[in-house]
C-alpha cells in the first residue's frame, strides 16, 4: 500500500491491508465473509412476531440470503417509538435461526447487554449511533462474535477505522465494516451513501466491507439501485431491510423491501456480481428464481 494512506491512517495500524494480511474472512458458521462469496443479510428492522420472522427467514433464504436480521434492541430516533422486544426478539430469532439454517445478525446497544445478546447472535451488530462507544466495543470484543461495526452517521473512514482498530486491540479480529450513509446537507435520502467510502475501505483495509443501502437510500424504491452500486464497489455484501409487509412494519417500513421486491433486488444484482466472476449458486436460489421467473 502506498505510504500516504497509512501515514492517513496513522491510529488504526492494524486494519490496513499489507503483504502479510490482505484479507480478513470472517468465519460465521458455514459462511466465510470477505472470503469471495457475496454475504446477504436481510430481515425486519425490527423483531415484531413470531410469524413476520420466520416468513421473512424463510424467504429471503430461498432468495439467497444467509444471514437474518433483525433488532430486539432498536435505538429509535424517537424515546415513545418500539424499542424491541429485547429477550423475547433474540429467543424468537434463536428459532427461526433453528428452523431457516440462518445465521443471525443482531444489534446490541449496551455493553450491560453483550454477553445475553452474544448467547444468541452469530454476529453482534453495532449500530451507526454507538460507533464511537467505546466501552461498547470494548464489551462486544470481549465476547468473541464477530462484530458488525456500522458506521456512524456523521463519523469519518478514519473515524471508523479508530473504532474497529479498538475491537482488534481488545483481542477481536472478526469485524466486518458497514457503510450504511452519512449525514450531508442532502435531506431527499435519508442519508447519503459514501459508495466513496467502500471503494476506499475496500483499497486500504483488509476487514469484510458491506453495504446497508436500505438505512441509506430511507425509500424502498432506491434501494435496489444503491445495492448495485454497492456490488460495483466490490462490496463483500448487503445488510438489507425486508418485511413481510412493509406499510404495516413497527419500524422503518418506508425501506424495507417486500418479499417480492427482494426477489426482484437480488435478481437485478446478478449481471453485477458476474463481472465479479461471482454467481449466487445455492440450489434453492436457481430453484425459486425459476419459479418465480
Ligand atoms: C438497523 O440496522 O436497523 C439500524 C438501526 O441501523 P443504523 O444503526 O445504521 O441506523
Ligand atoms: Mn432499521
Amino acid at each position: 500500500m502506498r505510504g500516504s494512506w497509512q501515514e492517513r491512517f496513522v491510529e488504526s495500524p492494524d486494519v490496513l491491508k499489507s503483504s502479510e494480511r490482505p484479507q480478513t474472512i470472517v468465519q460465521v458458521l458455514d459462511l466465510e465473509i470477505g472470503g469471495g462469496d457475496f454475504i446477504t443479510m436481510a430481515g425486519p428492522c425490527s423483531v415484531e412476531t413470531e410469524f413476520q420472522l420466520m416468513a421473512t427467514a424463510h424467504h429471503i433464504r430461498r432468495g439467497g440470503a444467509r444471514i437474518l436480521r433483525g433488532g430486539a434492541f432498536k435505538p429509535r430516533s424517537s424515546p415513545y417509538a418500539f424499542q424491541g422486544h429485547g429477550l423475547d426478539g433474540l429467543k424468537m430469532l434463536a428459532r427461526a435461526r433453528e428452523e431457516s439454517g440462518l445465521a443471525i445478525v443482531t444489534e446490541v446497544m449496551s455493553e450491560c447487554d453483550v454477553p445475553m445478546v452474544a448467547e444468541y447472535a452469530d454476529i453482534l451488530q453495532i449500530g451507526t449511533r454507538n460507533m464511537e462507544n467505546y466501552s461498547l466495543l470494548e464489551a462486544a470484543a470481549r465476547s468473541g462474535r464477530p462484530v458488525l461495526l456500522k458506521r456512524g452517521m456523521m463519523a469519518t473512514v478514519a473515524d471508523l477505522l479508530r473504532s474497529a482498530q479498538l475491537i482488534l486491540d481488545h483481542g477481536n479480529p472478526n469485524v466486518i465494516l458497514c457503510e450504511r450513509g452519512i449525514r450531508t446537507f442532502e435531506t431527499a435520502t435519508r442519508n447519503t451513501f459514501d459508495v466513496g467510502a467502500i471503494a476506499l475501505l475496500k483499497h486500504i483495509s483488509h476487514l469484510p466491507v458491506i453495504a446497508d443501502p436500505s438505512h441509506a437510500a430511507g425509500h424502498r424504491e432506491l434501494v435496489p439501485a444503491l445495492a448495485r452500486i454497492a456490488v460495483a464497489a466490490a462490496a463483500d455484501g448487503l445488510l438489507v431491510e425486508v418485511h413481510p409487509n412493509p406499510d404495516k412494519a413497527w419500524s422503518d417500513g418506508e425501506q424495507s423491501l417486500d418479499f417480492a421486491g427482494f426477489d426482484e433486488m437480488m435478481a437485478s444484482l446478478d449481471p453485477y456480481l458476474a463481472l465479479r466472476g461471482l454467481v449466487l449458486t445455492e440450489p434453492e436460489r436457481v430453484r425459486h428464481m425459476e419459479a418465480v421467473g
